[in-house]
């Protein structure tokens, strides 16, 4: 039986890093003999190795929307998945324009691409990545996986995604403000993956790394979901567990794991995976009959 898991490769919110700092958005899937990665922010293909899967495994790739803490490394993955051995097409399922960015990479890596074909006779790249536009449902081999439009200004094309298979669920809701839709997106899923941001930490992040305006913290409040309200839709929606990814703040030293739990748990009692990259989580077995 192979390991069915999600396993949280980035967890930092927003496309910067400093020393110390965990990396940008991306999570591992592995459930029905499918391995998936959503998103793939920087970092991705480290922390997919160092997650112990080969980047030559990957069914395919699903990305939420399009922030660079979201994509900036789904060409390098790929690239590199074929420097591994990759001969296989692997859909890569996400917003309209993902396939602009996929022909810009290739271009920009045009050389390096031309002469590896030629001289080590690697096959061609660009067929290796299958874009496909994300659609309301769709499978993913044995999986079903169905998106939902969330609530990320200005950006119109977000998504939350849930994956189902032989009575399991695993639900990541992709960079969004609260909505009341995802508790019955969520609804009784083992996993909830949910964005958090810890309203405390706001004003200190502005005055480190904002703009000397309030366009920052109007972007984080009207984009992005309080602990808080996470925990809310994690109890009204009954899931399983409740993990916290694209974390905001998450290396201000300020800022620590008792924050994150006082603002959680008033609200979410139930078992809690505090991000942290790398962090793994166990599925439950297939039930019987399925
Ligand atoms: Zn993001
Ligand atoms: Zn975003």
């Amino acid at each position: 039986m192979s390991t069915e898991r999600v396993v949280l490769l980035g967890t930092k919110g927003g496309p910067a890093i400093r020393p110390g700092s965990p990396m940008p958005t991306a999570t591992l899937l592995q459930l029905g003999g499918a391995t998936v990665l959503i998103d793939a922010g920087l970092g991705a293909a480290r922390g997919l190795c160092d997650a112990g899967v080969a980047l030559t495994a990957l069914d395919a790739i699903v990305i939420t929307h399009l922030h660079s803490d979201h994509y900036l490394e789904l060409g390098p993955l790929l690239h590199t998945a074929w420097t591994a051995g990759l001969k296989r097409p692997v859909p890569v399922i996400g917003p309209e324009g993902l396939a602009t960015y996929w022909q810009g990479f290739l271009a920009s890596m045009d050389f390096d691409i031309a002469l590896r074909q030629r001289d080590e006779g690697r096959p061609p790249l660009a067929p290796l990545a299958d874009i496909r536009v994300i659609g309301e449902d769709q499978a993913i081999g044995p999986l079903a996986l169905r998106a939902m439009r969330n609530v990320h200004p200005p950006i119109e094309d977000s998504y939350a995604l849930r994956v189902d298979h032989a009575g399991r669920a695993v639900v990541i809701s992709g960079d969004t403000a609260p909505m009341p839709e995802m508790v019955d997106f969520a609804r009784g899923a083992d996993v909830l993956v949910h964005e958090a941001m810890l309203e405390a930490g706001i004003d200190a992040l502005c005055a480190r790394v904002g703009n000397g305006d309030d366009r920052l913290r109007v972007h984080l409040e009207r984009s992005h979901s309080p602990a808080g309200a996470v925990a809310r839709i994690a109890s009204e929606a009954g899931v399983g567990q409740l993990a916290l990814n694209h974390m905001i703040p998450v290396d201000d030293p300020a800022f620590g794991p008792a924050d994150w739990e006082a603002a959680i748990r008033p609200h979410w009692p139930g078992p809690l995976t505090l991000g942290g990259d790398g962090a793994e989580i166990p599925l439950p077995a297939a039930a019987k009959a399925a």
